[in-house]
């Protein structure tokens, strides 16, 4: 019996990383999950345990139970649902500070998101080296904002290898995923601090091509200093997962003690009398943008 970790599927076979080398593997007869079905039995990023044949095979006999898992529709914990990739240490949202400009309200529900989720946020601020005064302020501004609510925050340039270092720091020896919107730049700051990577993902995608279901199923490319980057096109589709509206307010950290004031137990902050959320945000101890994030989050639920 071995240990390994899948990082990538074709849906009939596995590649299973042991640390030493991969292996490819099968899933014998059916197989399903304990606690609740899902399309695909098993994720990438899932650990397992398998058998290894005489022709170098291997045969998968146990997945280990999930840290987390994000899925490709946003129906966390439905039935039926797919598992895009299992046990993330982190989920990366990368923005930049212009081209495209940074959307707060972008931010805002991937952390909420991640909170669902139960996968440490990161927040990437890029293009440092467009700002102008103003724009240097305002992403010291968001810093400070982010890092007051218990966000890990990092501001980073290509050109800048400062910036590259605290990012590789952030990432060595962890699975993480990138989430953005196009134009940010999170190929290039991937290229940047690991320039091997576009090799690695081309040899993972001959691989996969050999699958029906090339682009169904999220694979993790091996970092050269260590650790993972899951990789997918599904990822990007990261939306807002079913939450009740009552329960919204717990995603957000300055919340938690203002709606301990509110006179409902299920009030939403939104209109209702005597609420603490919406005093704390007269105060001017809930910032705008983050009261502005949470009513628009509340009104597409
Ligand atoms: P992606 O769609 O998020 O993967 O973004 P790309 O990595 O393709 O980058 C989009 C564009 O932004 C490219 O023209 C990059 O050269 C540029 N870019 C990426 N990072 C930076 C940066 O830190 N500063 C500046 N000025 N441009 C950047
Ligand atoms: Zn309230």
């Amino acid at each position: 019996m071995q240990k390994g970790r899948v990082i990538q599927s074709t849906g009939s076979w596995y590649h299973v990383d042991t640390g030493k080398e991969i292996i490819e593997s099968r899933l014998p007869g059916r197989f399903r999950l304990n606690e609740k079905e899902v399309t695909n039995p098993i994720a990438v990023g899932d650990w397992v345990e398998f058998e290894l044949n005489d022709d170098g095979t291997g045969n998968i006999d146990k997945i280990h139970d999930r840290e987390n898992y994000i899925t490709r529709q946003a129906t966390h914990g439905k039935r039926g649902e797919q598992i895009l990739v299992a046990n993330l240490d982190q989920a990366c949202v990368v923005q930049s500070i212009k081209k495209p400009k940074v959307k707060e309200g972008f931010i805002d529900r991937f952390l909420v998101t991640c909170e669902a989720y139960e996968v440490k946020p990161v927040i990437i601020l890029n293009k440092i080296d467009l700002a102008k005064s103003g724009g240097l302020e305002f992403a010291e501004e968001l810093s400070e904002l982010y890092t007051g609510l218990g966000y890990t925050f990092l501001i980073t340039s290509i050109d800048n290898s400062d910036s590259l270092q605290k990012l590789k720091e952030q990432l060595k020896d962890k699975t993480s995923a990138f989430i953005g919107p196009s134009g940010v730049g999170k190929t290039s700051l991937v290229n940047a601090i690991d320039p091997s990577y576009d090799l690695k993902v081309k040899e993972v995608s001959d691989f996969s091509n050999k699958g029906k279901h090339t682009t169904t199923y999220a694979q993790l490319i091996p970092l050269s200093f260590g650790g993972y980057l899951a990789d997918t096109p599904g990822i990007r589709e990261f939306g807002l997962v079913n939450i009740e509206p009552w329960e919204l307010s717990l995603f957000f950290p300055e919340m938690l003690e203002p709606r301990q004031e509110c006179q409902f137990n299920n009030c939403t902050h939104a209109h209702e009398p005597k609420c603490g959320v919406a005093q704390a945000f007269e105060d001017g101890e809930i910032a705008a943008s983050r009261y502005n994030s949470y009513l628009n989050m509340l009104d597409s639920l």
